[in-house]
């Protein structure tokens, strides 16, 4: 008889929520995890330092350049970075105990170790305590790590990723960050605020690849105020450490001496030491898994979720593939809606997007109409001392359906949540527009977005 009824490799946003579904469910769920704290990429090394670093980060720049604005004078406003490092862990910390104690709520086996897959029902475990599982069925939630770059020489410290760039024991002079995408930018503007020179090198003519082009060009200019320098369509050819600076070098021009390097240009799938080729589990050119509607690999028996799987690799995608899959799992009829998934990047201001952008619906031929709404021209963005940005709604010429929606702007993480409800429901522009959103708030700038599908804007 198996020991379980399922055994999730890797305790991530996927992995751990997965498993609490799976056990409220009914099953018996062992899951093996490699670290010694549960919480994967997301809690350790990722979505919450970041966002701590990113809060304290903001909050000096504030108390340093902009509370006089505010008619609150401080002075001598000086920068404690083991004190922002200390509560960063502490966050950290605290978070990854508490999925201990949900773990111990919900009667599921934690084994420490390194999951390898023996056969289909079969898991060994490699570490301290080596041992070998049986289980009805197995779930892959391994995650993702940084992508390497051909001739930039990754020493974990000089020359690093986002794990070191979290940890820096001082402020960089000078900071070259690889790539302008969601980590580049998060953790180029902490750096930034707390007084670096941040040079962003992007391969690509264009910052943010991937989101809606008019607002990644309104972000890049915003940035650029704020300090960050962008050289756009740089190849990046090599980087390494010379006599204790680095040395980045970029196709055809003349290299950059500075003294650290954040590498992120993407991130990579864990699914090459888990004993998958011996067992013929489909994966794809970049290595993701190939999997069914049910999250089920191409081998009955063993599924797979988040990071290791095609699609955004984002925490929150994550954890709707576990929730769906365990449904799955336990008989029911898990489901994700990936048109309805939002992504955010936590600068200032916030980014944030869900469905379809712009130009995926001219490319597609789609009808739609186009509502903008700018942050200027409202109450509470004045208040706050953050007017810019802007809110985008797209909705389709013939139904009014909500296809996208697009901010840039102060709290747009939390504001996305609505536009990302309405597309859920298929809800149209005008459903939006005759809603009632209090005021003075942030908020009715998405409801003028959705005035302004039909032109009838009221506060512009
Ligand atoms: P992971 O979180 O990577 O977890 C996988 C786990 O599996 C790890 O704990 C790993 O140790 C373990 N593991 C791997 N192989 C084995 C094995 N063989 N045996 C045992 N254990 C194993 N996403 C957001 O949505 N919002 C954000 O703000 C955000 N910020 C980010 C900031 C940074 C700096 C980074 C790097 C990422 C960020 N992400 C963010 C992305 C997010 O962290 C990932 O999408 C998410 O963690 C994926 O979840 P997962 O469960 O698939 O994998
Ligand atoms: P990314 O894919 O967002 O961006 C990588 C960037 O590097 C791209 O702009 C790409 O064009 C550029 N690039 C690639 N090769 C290059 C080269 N040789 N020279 C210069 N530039 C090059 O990847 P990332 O920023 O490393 O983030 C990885 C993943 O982590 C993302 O998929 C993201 O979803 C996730 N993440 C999410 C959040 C969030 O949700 N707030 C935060 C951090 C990370």
């Amino acid at each position: 008889m198996s020991q379980h009824d399922l055994i999730v490799i890797g305790a991530g946003p996927g992995g751990y929520v997965a498993a609490i579904r799976a056990a409220q469910l009914g099953l018996n769920v062992g899951v093996i995890e490699k670290e010694g704290a549960l919480g994967g990429t997301c809690l350790r090394v990722g979505c919450i330092p970041s966002k701590a670093l990113l809060e304290s980060s903001e909050l000096y720049r504030l108390a340093s350049d902009h509370l006089g604005e505010y008619g609150v004078k401080v002075e001598g406003v000086q920068l404690d970075l083991p004190g922002m490092m200390k509560r960063k862990e502490s966050i950290v910390a605290g978070l990854c105990k508490g999925i201990e104690g949900l773990f111990r709520k919900n009667k599921i086996t934690r084994y420490v170790g390194h999951g390898r897959i023996a056969a289909p029902g079969r898991v060994t475990v490699e570490g301290a305590q080596p041992q070998e599982l049986t289980a009805k069925n197995i779930l892959i939630a391994t995650g993702s790590r940084s992508a390497p770059l051909k001739g930039v020489e990754v020493d974990d410290d000089l020359i690093g990723t986002s794990t070191e760039a979290l940890k820096y024991p001082g402020v960089p002079g000078h900071l070259v960050v690889i790539g302008a995408g969601v980590i580049g930018l998060e953790l180029g503007c902490v750096w930034s605020r707390l007084g670096s020179k941040v040079t962003v090198l992007e391969y690509l003519p264009r910052i943010l690849p991937g989101m809606d082009t008019e607002i990644a060009t309104e972000a890049q200019k915003i940035f650029t105020k704020q300090g960050l320098e962008f050289r756009l369509g740089m190849r990046v050819t090599g980087a390494r450490v010379v006599n204790g600076r680095c040395v980045v070098e970029c196709d055809g021009q003349p290299p950059i001496d500075c003294d650290r390097v954040l590498l992120a240009v993407g991130r990579i799938p864990n699914t090459d030491d888990l004993g998958l080729d011996k067992l013929n589990v489909a994966r794809n050119q970049r290595g993701f898994i190939v999997v069914d509607k049910t999250f089920q690999t191409s081998i009955p028996g063993i599924y797979a979720i988040g990071d290791a799987i095609p699609g955004p690799m984002l925490a929150h995608k994550a954890e709707e593939e576990g929730v769906a899959c365990a449904e799955c799992l336990a008989g029911k009829h898990g489901h994700v809606n990936y048109d309805a998934i939002p992504g955010v990047v936590y600068t200032d201001p916030e980014i944030a997007s869900v469905g379809k952008t712009e130009e995926q619906l001219k490319e597609s031929g789609i009808p739609y109409r186009k509502g903008v709404f700018p942050f200027m021209a409202n109450g509470r963005a004045k208040a706050l001392g953050q007017t810019d940005g802007r809110v985008k709604m797209l909705a389709h010429t013939e139904t009014d359906r909500i296809l996208g929606v697009h901010i840039i702007g102060p709290r747009a993480g939390d504001l996305i949540a609505e536009a990302a409800t309405a597309i859920e429901f298929g809800a149209s522009s005008e459903d939006i527009a005759r809603t009632s959103h209090a005021h003075p708030t942030l908020a009715e700038v998405i409801k003028e977005a959705a005035f302004a599908v039909d032109g009838r804007a009221i506060h512009m």
